[in-house]
Formats: structure tokens, sequence, C-alpha cells
């Protein structure tokens, strides 16, 4: 028996291990589409509940809009379910490439790749683009996917300290002897919810001669004035060499990433990236979907706006309550409890309480530093932020946390 009862124990008590220490992750089924208001089977056999949710990547509301859907079914009736296929074998359909051209503009790049997602995209772009003579300098809070995706490069890799200018700047002259540097950041860091200095990455890469790469995806569509992301919120519009970015969130929320930047870093990964030759192309369904998603957007700028009134009016909301936040400009508002098991029994309670949001907790975020990370979206109205607000109040009071701040909070977790 390959699958013995001594190797099925192992893994049972490493199984138990993680339960014991809280950090079992259980799944909730929804049986409702994704918006603001969702139908949750949770405990699992449960009865189903609606309620308020506000974990979603749903930034713009668009997962469920009727015209997006609208569109899907006319690009599922014209051209299919599935391709079947890669796109470098017969993947490749008209409206793949007109997404990645209308990608490019609404970017600002030379040209865009697609790919199956963009820890896809992560994970393929480094090794087609860098070798040995070149070095990738990371945030050390860059998403997992391109943590994976420099793992798998040959070139030399280094970090430095979260937003640290001063040390970005020690480890440039570092590697002036490297044949060329890139500065690799997220855009807006999905777990504190705080937006990249990139203005000032972008001075850097000037003065020591490095390439910069961003990871936008939490930021494409709505960072910005005009939503392009947050080379347009940082007044750098146009000066970054690679960017990449996902379907999966503000942008339909179904799945797809790409590559966008310079011509021809694009082009090496449409000959190297392995998860573009080797994986399927997205499916025209969701091309479909995305185009229309990129003229809703492109026509008015109404939805980024409502988010980012949401997100201002949430924040102050949940400041006033007392609680513990983590200081930021983006939609994505982390409401700090540092004890994992705190943050989710509170999660629990709040879904009692009509509340959908999730406990965040190691490995995820560091250890030590559990939250609930509430996202708005534009699909949020007041009266749910209103109402939202109420169960957080009472939960807090509950566990008796409203008005600590992180010294108490991270007390109260050792004890
Ligand atoms: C969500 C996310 C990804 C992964 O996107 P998918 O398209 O779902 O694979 C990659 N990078 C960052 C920064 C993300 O937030």
């Amino acid at each position: 028996m390959a699958f013995a009862d001594t190797v099925r124990y192992r893994y049972q008590t490493d199984l138990e291990a993680i339960k014991a220490a809280g950090l079992f992750k259980g799944e909730r089924y929804i049986h409702s589409p994704q918006s603001s208001e969702i139908e949750v089977e949770f405990p699992i056999g449960s009865a189903v509940r609606k309620c308020i949710n506000i974990c979603a990547n749903n930034y713009l509301g668009l997962s469920s809009h009727p015209e997006v859907i609208a569109a899907a079914h006319a690009g599922l009736d014209a051209r299919g379910y599935g391709m079947s296929s890669v796109r470098f074998i017969c993947g490749t359909q008209d409206i793949h490439r007109e997404l990645e051209n209308r990608l490019t503009a609404f970017l600002g790049t030379e040209d865009t790749l697609l790919f199956p997602s963009c820890m896809d995209a992560n994970a393929g772009f480094f090794e087609a683009c860098l070798n040995e003579q070149d070095v990738m300098i990371a945030d050390r809070l860059v998403h997992a996917s391109i943590v994976d995706g420099m793992r798998l490069c040959k070139a030399t890799q280094d970090t430095y300290k979260h937003s640290d200018m001063g040390h970005l700047e020690e480890k440039l002259q570092e590697h002036q002897d490297k044949r060329s540097r890139m500065v690799i950041t997220d855009g807006v860091f999905s777990m504190d919810g705080d937006t990249v200095k990139l203005a000032d990455i972008v001075a850097l890469a000037e003065k020591y001669n490095a390439m910069v790469f961003v990871d936008d995806s939490h930021a494409t569509g709505f960072m910005g004035k005009t939503g392009r992301g947050t080379h347009e919120h940082c007044g750098v519009f146009g000066k970054i060499d690679v960017i990449t970015t996902t379907l999966g969130k503000a942008l339909g929320g179904a799945s797809g990433g790409c590559v966008s930047g310079r011509r021809e870093l694009v082009e090496m990964c449409r000959q190297r990236a392995r998860p573009y030759l080797f994986s399927n192309a997205v499916a025209p369904v969701i091309v479909a979907g995305a185009l229309k998603v990129l003229d809703l957007i492109g026509a008015s700028t109404d939805r980024r706006d409502k988010l980012e009134w949401n997100a201002r009016y949430w924040r102050g909301l949940l400041k006033e309550a007392g609680f513990d936040l983590k200081e930021g400009d983006t939609p994505i508002v982390p409401v700090m409890f540092y004890d994992a098991k705190l943050a989710q029994d509170f999660a629990r309670d709040l879904f009692d309480e009509g509340v959908y949001a999730i406990g965040f907790f190691f490995p995820v975020v560091p250890k030590g530093q559990a939250r609930i990370r509430t996202q708005l979206s534009a699909a949020h109205e007041k009266h749910h932020l209103d109402a939202a607000i109420e169960a957080f109040k009472k939960v807090g009071k509950k566990h008796g946390i409203l008005g600590l701040g992180k010294k108490e909070l991270m007390a109260r977790a050792v004890a």
C-alpha cells in the first residue's frame, strides 16, 4: 500500500496540529452570486443565511454586473466555451488579442500578454526575462506569487525592507555590478492596504539604472483618478517597465491575469514564460466579459469614485468605534487583533450578526499580526456599511476590545 497507515497518520497529526494552533482554514459555501449581499452556508450543513459581504476583491462591484454577464453570454455564444489549447498551439482568438490591446491602452504600456491568472503571470515573468547576470530586488511584503516566480528565476535575489526607500537605494548601489537590476513591488499591498511609494521608486530606478516591476492586482481599475492603477495614483503613468495584474479582482472577478509593459519584455514572455506556454488560454467567455468591464470603467469613473467614498466612510466608522486599524488610503481596511484565535472568533461572531468577514493569520500574515481584512466595494451602499458597523461594535463590546490600542491588544494576545 503506497499510502501506508503510517503516512496517513503523519498527515493526520500535522492537520491536528494546525487545528490545535487555531490556524485551520475552513470553507464557507456561498449560494448566491458574488455581491455586497450574499447567501452563505456556514458551518457547512447549516441553513443558508443572507449577510453583508465585506471581504471580497469585488472592488468595482462588477462581479455580477448585468452588462458584464450579458457580454459574457454573448461571448460564450459567439466563441464557444473553451479553447482546449494553450495560446501558441490553437488557443488564441481575435478577442484575446483585442483584450490585450485594450489592456495596453488602459494601463498606458506598450504591449500586454494574457495569462491564466496573475499568479501565473508572476510565476512566468522573471524566469522568462532575467538570468544569472541580473538581480531582482523585491519589497519584503510582495505577494506570494512573486516570491514563487522569483524562486524559479536564476537571477540573484535580494530584498529591501517594506517601502524603505533608503534601504532600496543601498541595495541598488550594492548591485551596480549586475547586468541589470529590477525593483519588484506590489502596487497596493494586499494584507496591509498601503500603497507603494512609486514616484520614489521610479526616481531611484532612473538614478541607478534599474527596471521597475509592479504587481497592481489590488489597484487596477480604481487607484488613480481614472482607475489606471498605482502608476496613475503616484504620478508616474507610462514610466513603469512591467505591470502584472489580475482580471480576478476589480476587473470582473472571474479569472485571468496579464503581463503588460515594454514590448520586448512582453515578447520574451510570449516566447518563454512557462504558464503561458503550458497552461490553457483564458476562456472566451471571460475575455468577452473583461472587454465589457473595460468599456464600463473607460466610460465613467463613477464606480471608482463611489468606492473611494465608501472606503473613507468605512474607515471613519471603524475608527470612531474604537478599532485598531492599519493606516492607508485604499479600499483595504485591516482591523487588527494580533491574536489568531480572537480574529477567528470575532469573524464567527460577526457572521452571527449578519456580516461576512474572515480572520487572517499566519501564514497569510506574519505571526502575531492576525486581523480581519475588510474590503470595500462600489457595490456597497451606505446602509450596508451602517449595518456592518453596528455588528462590529456589538461584537467588539462582547470581546471587550473597543478603544484598545495596539499595545493593549498585543498584551491580551499573549495572556
Ligand atoms: C490576487 C493577487 C494575485 C493573484 O491573482 P490571480 O489572478 O487570482 O492569480 C497576484 N498578485 C497579487 C498582488 C494579488 O493580490
